[in-house]
């Protein structure tokens, strides 16, 4: 696929950011840029992947793929044939980033799921989880000029524990630097395809969603102020780029009030439906061999099928009726009067493609504020820790200059951004 000479495609991801906080802050004065584009463009709500977490997410977006096709269905997933956790990355992505197969140069900033960084046409340099500079950055000559800009690969979250101040200082460090490789790449490569992500809005907003929402809150303006420098970059790019190229932003996942976070192993250990060895820790390591399911984050469950894993116990033959048990108990599942889960899929309804058989059984989407987790060693069946905000699966968004309302259709998802941006090129 070639792309004019003369044209330029600009993907900017805003990681987490639901579709009412845009309109709120194109509203209201906060983000005057992205009212102006939303004026002159097309703007959508848009729908995440199940589950609806960014490295799923950003995986179908920048493949088109479903996850079983591209093979990347959490930040963590089990070994074949075993319950040892593994932490897939950029390698074990299935199907090849879009970018890969547009004939041009290209510069890729920060998306998350993209470590370690590949060799490209033009610069990557990857996103969260990205461990190491020296296993982030392509080519690797540019990890000098980065060092110059202070640029840091991610927020360092676990300062929030330590102090709000320390964090937010961190936060807005990452953001400028982020703000300085994204000028230095602009000016400095011949690029026809550029694609930034700015994490640090899902940080914020796991942490502070609370101030977003309590104007009187003492860190609602600092909370205002990430969204005011963001847009004030949007606006700059949003005149660097001429009438012929096409302009798209979007979030992977919507944001919401976190209430409680809900612990489904421990439901499952409650029901006999998932056990341990005598005296060993409760792990998936661990797990008894009379054990029916168990959670994987955020709300992927798998039947302990005997054919699958090493102390599988049930027989593909029981298999409906287990479905249909485990349905009927997350779908009565109660928190102050409220149900936990709004869908449950099999994974014959969300899933297809060549990796089909390494998607979960059953994935649930939690109602609003429910958090859903796979912690086995919990307080209790739910909690409520630091974080106050949560991912949602149907409150993203997606903005357009330079695209017609056609491609992009009434309700886009985060898989459909590689065609509507392939719908510009042809
Ligand atoms: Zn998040």
């Amino acid at each position: 696929m070639k792309i004019d000479t003369d044209k330029k495609i600009v993907l900017i991801g805003l990681d987490g950011v639901p579709y009412n906080m845009i309109e709120e802050f194109s509203q209201d004065g906060t983000m005057p840029n992205m009212a102006k584009l939303i004026s002159d463009g097309v703007f959508r709500k848009s729908e995440s992947t199940i589950p609806e977490i960014s490295s799923v997410a950003w995986s179908s977006t920048i493949t088109g793929k479903n996850p079983g096709e591209h093979g990347i269905f959490g930040f963590t997933d089990l070994h074949k044939n075993s319950y040892q956790l593994k932490f897939p990355n950029f390698n074990d992505l299935k199907e090849e980033p879009f970018w890969q197969q547009w004939d041009c140069e290209s510069v890729i900033i920060n998306v998350p799921s993209t470590y370690p960084s590949h060799e490209i046409n033009g610069v990557h340099i990857s996103g969260f989880v990205s461990i190491d500079i020296n296993k982030s950055v392509s080519p690797s000559s540019l990890i000098p000029t980065l060092m110059d800009m202070d640029y840091r690969l991610d927020v360092d979250s676990s300062k929030a524990h330590e102090s709000m101040d320390l964090f937010l200082e961190d936060l807005d460090k990452t953001l400028s630097a982020r703000i300085d490789c994204y000028r230095y790449l602009w000016a400095n490569r011949s690029w026809q395809f550029f694609m930034l992500v700015f994490t640090g809005t899902d940080r914020l907003m796991h942490f502070l969603y609370e101030a977003y929402e309590d104007k009187n809150h003492k860190y609602h303006d600092k909370f205002l102020e990430h969204f005011r420098k963001i847009d004030s970059v949007i606006g700059e790019i949003s005149e660097r780029i001429s009438d012929k190229d096409t302009l798209l932003l979007m979030s992977d996942h919507g944001f919401e009030r976190l209430d409680y976070d809900v612990y489904l192993n421990r439901l499952l250990i409650d029901e006999n439906l998932l056990s341990f060895t005598a005296g060993a820790n409760p792990s998936l390591e661990n797990i008894s061999n009379d054990t029916i399911a168990f959670v994987m984050d955020p709300g992927r469950v798998y039947i302990n099928y005997s054919d699958k894993y090493p102390r599988g116990y049930v027989d593909r033959g029981d298999k409906d009726k287990i479905i249909s048990k485990l349905k009927t108990l997350f779908s009565k599942l109660k928190i102050s009067n409220k149900n936990v889960i709004r869908d449950i899929y099999t994974k014959d309804e969300i899933f297809f493609g060549k990796y089909i058989d390494d998607a979960p059984d059953l994935t649930l989407v939690a109602n609003e504020g429910f958090n859903l987790k796979a912690m086995m060693k919990t307080p209790g069946l739910y909690s409520k820790g630091i974080f106050t905000g949560k991912h949602t699966q149907d409150t993203a968004f997606l903005l357009a200059k330079g695209i017609s309302s056609d491609a992009i259709g009434e309700k886009p998802k985060v898989s459909d951004v590689r065609s509507i941006l392939e719908s510009t090129i042809k």
